[in-house]
């Protein structure tokens, strides 16, 4: 077998390609596993507006490219491939890709968080029949159609201004009587004619049958009188959070009560001497590509020193 690798990254978001790019210019050659989701969450959205230095924005898959390039340029190596179980118990660190192992003197982990679903048997029977979590994947099939999107965060925001492009109307379904987004992206909603808000409502059923027509609508429970009423839609978008992608290192790394990694103080240093985590797989709080960048430089410097250390 190989020599272990100084640094191993498994994640290729903002946090993963910004590690990678730090790590290769500090001579540590690294290896980044990209995962199940290459380039991470930006490659499902469109126009970044808030990454600084695109003062006209830039599309979410052509920024991560860049990200990539500029990681390679350095002698960052990446491989499209996905590590599907770690050893953190002893050092050499251990990583699998199905049977292939890799050995890591350090390794930074930058899986991310994956798009959450409300959980009843007809939405996961619907998914990809009407039900989406993804507005810039799917949006394009619903050309003047009428969509409902769950959520008031800026994804449910975003997804609502976006799906304006192609639907004829969409609702936006939430719990409560107020948005928790930004005031700018309310704003947006509020002043778009073809939104609508059902303050107060959850989805309690979809509607359809996913052999035949799809989606035709879900049933609505108002939640302050408790009535139902069913709501002729022709898709549903999905946009209540993310749970973080955590389940390969349950029992191996500490973490919070919601599967997110712990980190000590403002490093990036988890309860593995030696594993770091950036990125919104640590991150509960601000979750945006520009932090997640942040912390993956964090990480490639914590690494960097921890390898100094060692010798
Ligand atoms: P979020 O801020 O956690 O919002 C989730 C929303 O879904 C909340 O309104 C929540 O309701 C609702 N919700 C949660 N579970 C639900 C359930 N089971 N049934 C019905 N509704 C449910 O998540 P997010 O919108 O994905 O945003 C995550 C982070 O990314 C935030 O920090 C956000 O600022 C950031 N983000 C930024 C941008 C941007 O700046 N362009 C775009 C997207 C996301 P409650 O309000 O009642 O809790």
């Amino acid at each position: 077998m190989s020599a272990p690798r100084k640094v191993v990254i498994l994640g290729s978001g903002p946090a993963g390609l910004t590690a990678a790019l730090y790590a290769a210019r500090a001579k540590l050659n690294p290896l980044v596993f990209e995962g199940t989701q290459p380039g991470g969450q930006l490659m499902i959205t469109t126009d970044v507006e808030n990454y600084p230095g695109f003062p006209d924005g830039v599309l979410g898959p052509e920024i991560m490219e860049l990200f990539r390039k500029q990681a390679q340029r350095f002698g960052a190596e990446t491989r499209f491939k996905t590590v599907t179980k770690v050893d953190l118990s002893s050092k050499p660190f251990k990583v699998w890709n199905d049977d292939e192992l890799t050995e890591a003197e350090a390794l930074i982990i930058s899986t991310g968080a994956s798009a959450r679903l409300i959980g009843l048997e007809s939405e996961s029977k619907l998914l990809g029949h009407g039900v989406s979590a993804c507005a810039t994947c799917d949006g394009f099939f619903y050309q003047d159609k009428e969509v409902v999107v769950v959520g008031g965060g800026d994804s449910a925001m975003e997804e609502a201004s976006f799906l304006t492009k192609f639907a004829s109307k969409v609702t936006i379904v939430h719990r409560r009587d107020e948005f928790r987004a930004s005031k700018i992206m309310q704003q947006r909603i509020f002043d778009n004619p073809k939104v609508d808000v059902r303050w107060n409502a959850v989805i309690e059923e979809m509607l359809g049958d996913p052999q035949n027509s799809g989606l035709t609508g879900v049933l609505l429970k108002d939640t302050q009188t408790g009535e139902t009423e069913e709501f002729r839609c022709d898709g549903v978008f999905i946009a209540i959070g993310h749970t973080p992608n955590t389940e390969l290192f349950v029992d191996q790394l500490k973490m919070d009560e919601r599967g997110y990694i712990v980190t000590q103080g403002k490093s990036t240093r988890t309860s593995v001497l030696g594993v770091f985590a950036c990125g919104d797989v640590q991150d509960a709080v601000y979750r945006q590509a520009v932090t997640a960048a942040g912390s993956g430089c964090a990480a490639a410097i914590d690494a960097e020193r921890f390898l100094e250390n060692q010798v």
